[in-house]
């Protein structure tokens, strides 16, 4: 089925509308479409692909500048104005880790962690947790219990495993939530099995971006751990036989480190007029090949191609290469929303994520995205590549999402392979080489990028859904009075989310026929307040631990007064939050209806 059908397919909607156009009849955005897709080739995005894959790409290494100079050059060659902002941050790169069982010579090959605390050797009695899975509260995806009480207790007060002092170990990935869990839980260590039989480097700090005042108390001290699945099994063999010691070793390079980020500015013929935001990780583990030097590639080629044909744009174009991705934190995109947090909220309208993209056999298509942006992006891929079978939805807490508090709707597009074709098994390995990414493939995906550009820079009212956002929104609240089970009245946030709702059916219906910067800025204003309750726990300047809650975080300890005793004190604790986020929800709504009732009245 790939990659040929969308190939022709997506040579078949430029011709459409070429000749479309030649009628006379096409929209700006088709007709600068059209010219930005035949201005991305394969051998445009292999040359830049090539030039940044040879390195290996820690943030701020010599690899990582290295490739940054080749991007910078080839847009300046092609004549896009870009600035290199050089700023500090607080990364963490992985050194060196050893697990052995003291006194037997028996060892196993290990890894550490960005941000794991560190030992020259740490002896301790090992406890055996199982899986991730089995320890609620502690699943990957799912810090809730920790994020909303700083309490990781999973058993009950009674039953909870005694790990003072010991090593513990657990299937499943290393990951924020459980190293502070187990913390917390007092063990001194942590080993974390691979489910598979590999090591993928990640980064376990609660932290999001660089650390503040406020949040520095969370970097990890606690030693993490990584083995191989059959290192696991090897161990719980070994503790059939009575009770284990182990001895760990891990060592991290932690501490100020600058690092540069390269943006591309792409004006519309109008400079003052707001713009769509691209982003994606130029740092990477190894030399990153499809995570993302692929995509990095094609950033450059849809910069260079959206600079080429900028007469058509009604908006201008920002294209960043975030570095501090992997071993900070999304520490790059993060300074940019802290340092331009004023021009992003006067002038940006959305933000495109791009990760990962461009690998061999990928087959599935997917979106992350806000609900104001979901429509655009399944036209998107239908029309791109000729697919209507389009997965996901909501976009989880685990990428480069710096921009929740400034209040942009987001769209990703993902292209993945199946399961059963082995998956995506060289992601944060030492195999993501450059063999890796598939330029027929890269092409179609960057092509997506492109259709959703288009859409977004030259249409003249902007392809916001307002009305599906409200909707969803809508889906939320009854989601959490629901989860509830009765001990939290939402009834007057659905009433004002009605109420939304009225007001933004009637701005969609008079938006055709207006445009310009302030009916754009307009439509920002109306959505803004609602993401900052959507995606953020709690407030929009500073960055939430990034433990995934679920949308209206800030609502997720509803469960709390589901389950417990109303007469205790966790309940009282629960209840009392709960109702300073329902205040934040209800002037949420309230702001955005007042910003849609303006705009309405304006617009009559
Ligand atoms: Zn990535």
């Amino acid at each position: 089925m790939r990659p040929t059908s969308p190939l022709r397919l997506s040579s078949l909607t430029a011709l459409v509308a070429l000749t479309a156009c030649a009628q006379g009849s096409a929209s700006t955005a088709d007709e600068l479409l059209a010219a930005v897709e035949a201005d991305i080739t394969t051998e445009g995005l292999d040359r830049f692909a090539s030039a940044i894959v040879r390195y290996e790409r820690p943030s701020g290494s010599p690899g990582e500048n290295a490739a940054i100079d080749s991007i910078v050059a080839g847009l300046r060659e092609a004549g896009v104005p870009v600035e290199v902002h050089t700023f500090d941050t607080y990364a963490s790169d992985p050194v060196s880790a050893t697990v052995e069982i003291p006194g037997t010579g028996i060892s196993f090959e290990a890894i550490t962690m960005a941000y794991s605390g560190e030992t020259d050797g740490l002896v301790a009695r090992l406890v055996d947790l199982g899986t991730l899975r089995d320890l609620p509260g502690l699943e990957v995806g799912t810090g809730q219990r920790l994020a909303l009480e700083g309490d990781p207790r999973w058993y009950g007060d009674d039953a909870a495993p005694d790990l003072q002092g010991a090593i513990a170990m657990v299937e499943g990935q290393p990951r924020n939530v459980p190293t502070a869990a187990l913390a917390l839980m007092g063990a001194s260590g942590i080993i974390f099995v691979n489910p598979e039989e590999r090591l993928n480097d990640l980064i376990v700090t609660s932290t999001w971006g660089t650390p503040s005042l406020q949040t520095y108390q969370r970097l990890p001290t606690i030693p993490t751990v990584q083995v191989a699945k059959s290192a696991g099994d090897a161990l719980r063999e070994r503790m059939t036989r009575g009770p284990t010691r182990v001895r760990i070793t891990a060592d991290v390079n932690t501490g100020r480190k600058p690092l540069r980020l390269v943006v591309a500015r792409i004006e519309a013929p109008d400079p003052d007029a707001p713009y769509v935001l691209l982003g994606g990780h130029i740092d990477g583990w190894y030399h990153g090949g499809t995570d993302e030097g692929a995509s990095n590639a094609a950033m450059v080629e849809l910069a260079k191609a959206f600079h080429r044909n900028r007469a058509l744009l009604r908006r201008g174009l920002v294209v960043a290469w975030w570095p501090g991705h992997s071993n900070a934190r999304y520490a790059g995109s993060t300074w940019f929303a802290d340092h331009f947090f004023e021009e992003l909220r006067d002038r940006a309208v959305a933000y495109l994520n791009i990760d990962g993209v461009g690998q061999i056999d990928a087959k599935r298509f997917s979106l992350s995205s806000t609900a104001a942006l979901r429509g655009l992006g399944r036209e998107v891929v239908r029309a791109q590549a000729g697919e209507d079978d389009i997965r996901g939805g909501t976009p989880g807490r685990n990428s480069d999402q710096a921009f929740n508090g400034v209040g942009l709707p987001l769209l990703q597009f993902n292209h993945s392979r199946l399961g059963e074709d082995g998956g995506y098994w060289w992601w944060h390995t030492p195999d993501d080489t450059y063999d890796k990414i598939d330029f027929e493939i890269l092409k179609t995906d960057a092509r997506l990028y492109a259709g959703a550009l288009a859409r977004l820079l030259a249409d003249p009212v902007l392809p916001l859904d307002l009305v599906a956002e409200v909707e969803a929104l809508g889906v939320l609240i009854e989601r959490r009075a629901e989860g509830s089970r009765g001990h939290l009245d939402l009834d007057e946030a659905s009433a004002r989310q009605a109420r939304l709702l009225v007001a933004v059916r009637e701005v969609q219906d008079a938006l055709p026929g207006h445009e310009g910067a302030d009916i754009d800025r307009a439509l920002l204003r109306i959505l803004r307040p609602l993401y900052r309750v959507t995606y953020d726990p709690v407030d929009p300047y500073h960055p939430d631990p990034g433990f995934a809650n679920g949308l209206l975080p800030g609502l997720a300890p509803v469960s709390i007064l589901a389950e417990e005793d109303p007469g205790s004190a966790r309940y009282l604790f629960a209840e009392t939050t709960l109702v300073r986020e329902r205040n934040r929800l209800l002037e949420a709504l309230d702001l955005a209806t007042d910003e849609a009732m303006r705009l309405s009245d304006r617009l009559r």
